[in-house]
């Protein structure tokens, strides 16, 4: 295919927008894909993606289109995730692109991830046809939202098009859009060649599966390849392109997309963003943005039954050959006995590896909350990160401890900006910015630890807004702040698993609910249980958990038989999660507690 008959671009859109009913579409229109063998969302392809209605993998599929000009035209479409823990993939989604579709829904507008999309699509100079999608809909207004698209940002919403994704309105237009504003590839089929992977799997046959755009040169079946980042190198064994069922081919030149396996033994010898080049003649430079993607959040697993440890540790073997950026360690401790700390891109990350681990591997879980890094200098002057409160070096050993800090961006109508402000305060966020962006729509910034984003933050933006907030972060950098320790002690003993690092000032808050809510958490046992939260070796708060009565029943006076009903199945249901320490049976929310103060 002639290089001026290509067309790369993404679909960029706020969560629930529309991108992948869109793509179905694109993909039924241009018969890629016949109806028959459409699944609902095609490129969605995890049971857990569509059953939350998120996209975590990208992948690509490739159509031909007989365009209105009499020509036939080769469309690769990429698909990016659509959750901010996965934002660098998106970046290189959209390297990969000349352009980007970008889809508002027409009843709701610009949402917080739609501008964060925009921005990401800018930095990579992608030509961007805005779509207001949902069109059908009695609520849909798609003037008012095309002015807030202009208004916010600054995007000329003249040539808009109008579409049911849903209903297979304005499809045409798209496609013949993207023929004609979506610039060709550059012509550079004659520099050494540079690929860019965007993406990967791992196939328990053909070892990982690389997606990639061939951005300058030729890459041919049989060559031998040099991953520029990891060093690594392959021979290719199949080279193909996505349509979107893998289809083999012999070569491939700049501008165009496609897959190839090379009996590469794990997704982190082929990471996203590097750079395939050949061994001879090598190119002198890799292509720009290669990051190594780094896990943020932190939390210990446990088997509930010691027995499962070692059919965990396969399991997360398994699993890590199929996602670089999960990290794992093992972890003793006295109160748990042997788990893993696990480390994660972000919370959503978090939840779907421990669903895996849970339905595919058929594990049963108790899951510590979820702690940040830490960047502690002792008072040596070494710097070491803690991602693990247990490991934090007492205060005669520690000079400083900084924490990481997100820049946040919401968006919501007016009247929710003073419970967002009132919420981004509590959670010691530096007011940074608040804008006006359009009617039902003000801006709000603030600089926020990341530790206090990660124990429900969103969920509160949500609640607090009635739905109507949305929020996207990044990481800014690391701060100092007087930072503490806080154990809980179960029966006088020490738990570390639900030891957390606080502001000092929040100390006795924090230490005071997490006991209440413990002691809500945790049934009653034939004893009783005394529950403290300490900082050092002064304790702050105490509680305790009377000893149980013979018949819990016995406190339902009189008949009431759906209050009994209810009574016994909380005890059934607080039985099925829990780990014994010493003598005390704690359930899984324990564990959690301190996420739901
Ligand atoms: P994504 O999160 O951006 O991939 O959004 P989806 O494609 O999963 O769509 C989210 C929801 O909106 C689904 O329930 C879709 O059926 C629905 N939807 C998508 N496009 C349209 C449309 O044009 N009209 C209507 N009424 N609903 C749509
Ligand atoms: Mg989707």
């Amino acid at each position: 295919v002639p290089v001026s008959h290509i067309r790369n671009f993404s679909i960029i859109a706020h969560i629930d927008h529309g991108k992948s009913t869109l793509a179905d579409r694109l993909l039924l229109q241009t018969k890629t894909v016949s109806d028959r063998d459409m699944k609902a969302q095609f490129l969605d392809t995890m049971d857990l993606e569509r059953e939350r209605g998120i996209t975590i993998k990208l992948q690509a599929a490739r159509m031909a289109y007989d365009a209105s000009d009499g020509n036939q035209y080769v469309l690769n479409l990429i698909d990016t995730p659509g959750h901010v823990d996965f934002s660098y993939e998106v970046s290189r989604s959209l390297a990969a692109c000349e352009g980007a579709l970008l889809v508002v829904d027409a009843s709701q507008g610009v949402e917080a991830q739609t501008l964060a999309n925009v921005y990401l699509a800018l930095e990579h100079d992608l030509e961007i046809i805005p779509v207001l999608n949902k069109i059908d809909l009695p609520g849909a207004e798609p003037d008012r939202i095309k002015q807030e698209i202009e208004d916010i940002i600054g995007l000329d919403c003249g040539n808009a098009i109008l579409a049911s994704a849903k209903q297979g309105i304005g499809i045409d237009e798209i496609l013949e859009a993207i023929v004609y504003l979506v610039p060709p590839p550059q012509e550079t089929v004659e520099r050494p060649l540079r690929a860019l992977i965007f993406d990967s799997y791992y196939d328990s046959y053909r070892g990982v599966i690389v997606y990639f755009r061939v951005m300058d040169g030729t890459l041919r079946r049989g060559d031998r390849v040099q991953l520029m980042a990891s060093g690594k190198e392959y021979d290719i064994d199949e080279l193909g392109v996505l349509s979107p069922m893998q289809i083999q081919v012999e070569d491939l030149h700049a501008g165009e997309v496609g897959y190839l396996a090379a009996s590469i033994k794990a997704v982190e010898d082929a990471r996203v963003g590097d750079t395939i080049t050949l061994v001879k003649p090598a190119a002198p430079e890799p292509l720009p943005g290669y990051v190594e993607a780094k896990p943020m959040v932190f939390c210990g697993l446990f088997p509930t039954d010691a027995d499962q440890f070692e059919d965990l540790r396969d399991a997360l073997e398994k699993l890590r050959l199929s996602d670089a950026a999960l990290q794992y360690d093992p972890e003793t401790s006295s109160a748990m006995g042997f788990g893993f700390r696990c480390g994660f891109l972000g919370l959503l990350h978090m939840e779907i590896v421990q669903e895996r681990l849970e339905r595919e591997y058929n594990l049963d879980l108790i899951t510590t909350a979820p702690s940040v890094i830490y960047w502690v200098t002792t008072i040596d002057g070494d710097v070491i990160e803690i991602d693990n409160p247990c490991n934090l070096p007492s205060p005669q050993e520690r000079e400083k401890i900084e924490e990481p800090y997100v820049r946040i961006e919401m968006l919501t109508p007016e009247e929710f900006v003073g419970p967002l402000m009132e919420l981004s305060q509590s959670r010691r966020g530096d007011f940074k910015d608040m804008k006006y962006l359009a009617q039902g729509r003000t801006s709000l910034v603030y600089e926020i630890p990341l530790a206090e984003v990660v124990t429900d933050f969103f969920d509160q933006m949500k609640s607090r807004s009635r739905g109507y907030a949305s929020m996207e972060y990044h990481l800014v950098g690391y701060r100092e702040n007087p930072l503490v320790r806080l154990d809980i002690l179960i029966n006088g003993e020490p738990v570390d698993p639900l030891a957390t690092i606080v502001h000092r000032d929040k100390a006795y808050y924090v230490g005071k609910a997490l006991v209440e809510k413990l002691k809500e958490l945790i049934p009653r046992h034939q004893f009783k249980i005394p529950l403290q939260a300490a900082i050092g070796s002064r304790v702050i708060s105490s509680e305790s958990i009377p000893a149980l009565r013979k018949d819990v029943l016995s406190k339902c006076y009189g008949g009431d038989i759906s209050r009994k009903k209810k009574l016994l199945q909380k005890q059934a249901k607080g039985k099925k999660r829990l780990k014994a320490i010493g003598t005390v049976d704690v359930p899984q929310e324990a564990f959690m507690a301190v996420l739901r103060l």
